[in-house]
């Protein structure tokens, strides 16, 4: 199928963008890699009346290092990432979660803000982030907002974007040297969407043990405090971990052990690297 008619408009500035977006007597889309929307424009799943590129916006590709954290533009794509054009603060997990999200012509082109706002739950990025307590900021008329990624995210292919508001930028925090993650997706073929991800950050020196459980039927399962799900600091208590996703309404005892699976693998990785 082709999309239906639409307009098409690439601002030079975010605040060109953001009053674009503002428009409520049409429907307004914002396009980045376009590899989600591209295909649902072609269903027709979505019919914008003006689609809003935002690739061609500097203040959207920017990466600014700084002691604590990197600040990444919501229009970096997946590429950027692997490739090592973005400083690694996170000890090769960026590049690493990066290399498995689909195949290369998607990450040339898939940017992160993109990925993050389209909310698919089996996606890499909105699973990885959460386990490393990333944040997001938020573009809109009343300037500028940040929140905690695994808040942002509000349901599938849902997040906490308000009218007129867009992602600007993603800061990740810098982990320590003695910092340990492991990230696992569980999928039929490499590249393909995850059927279930497994994340650890263990960083003792910033007080940091977190878990997720990722490509749930909704919004990943984050435990800010996972120190519970461990004997002796390291090994993966199971039964704990299986009460996670009891606990969170996950019923299924098969998708359980393949969640429960993907985070073994992952805690495995983090203690062998
Ligand atoms: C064949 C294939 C395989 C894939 N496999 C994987 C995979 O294994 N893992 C994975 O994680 N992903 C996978 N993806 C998805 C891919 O990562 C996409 O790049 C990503 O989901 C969307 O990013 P995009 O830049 O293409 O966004 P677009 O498709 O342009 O936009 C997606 C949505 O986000 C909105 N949007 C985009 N940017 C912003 C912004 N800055 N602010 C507000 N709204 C915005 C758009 O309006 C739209 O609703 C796959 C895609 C394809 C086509």
């Amino acid at each position: 199928m082709k999309p239906s008619r639409f307009d098409y408009e690439r601002p030079a500035s975010l605040a060109e963008v953001i009053r674009l977006i503002q428009r409520d007597d049409i429907v307004v889309k914002i396009i980045a890699g376009s590899q989600s929307l591209g295909p649902m424009l072609n269903l027709r799943l979505v019919q914008p009346d003006l689609l809003v590129d935002i690739t061609g916006i500097p203040e959207l590709k920017r990466v600014e290092v700084s002691d604590d954290a990197i600040v990444i533009g919501a229009c970096v794509t997946h590429a950027d990432i692997e490739d090592g054009r973005v400083p690694d603060v996170t000890g090769g997990a960026l590049s690493h979660v990066a290399r498995g999200i689909a195949y290369r012509a998607v990450r040339n082109r898939g940017t992160l803000g993109g990925s993050l706002v389209h909310a698919d739950p089996s996606a890499d990025w909105i699973s990885s982030l959460a386990a490393i307590g990333a944040e997001v900021l938020i573009a809109g008329p009343s300037g500028q907002r940040r929140m905690q990624i695994d808040a942002f995210m509000t349901s599938v292919f849902e997040v906490d974007l308000g009218p007129g508001e867009m992602l600007e930028a993603v800061r990740i925090p810098r982990l320590s040297r003695s910092a340990r993650w492991g990230y696992h997706k569980l999928c039929r073929k490499t590249g393909e969407f995850a059927h279930a991800i497994g994340v650890v950050l263990h960083d003792p020196e910033r007080a940091v043990c977190r878990v997720v459980l990722g490509a749930t039927e909704s919004r990943p399962i984050v435990m800010r405090d996972a120190r519970p799900l461990f004997r002796d600091g390291r090994r993966l208590d199971i039964d704990a971990a299986r009460k996670l996703l009891t606990d969170a309404g996950h019923a299924d005892a098969l998708d359980n052990q393949i969640h429960l699976a993907a985070l073994k693998r992952a805690v495995d990785r983090a203690e062998h690297p």
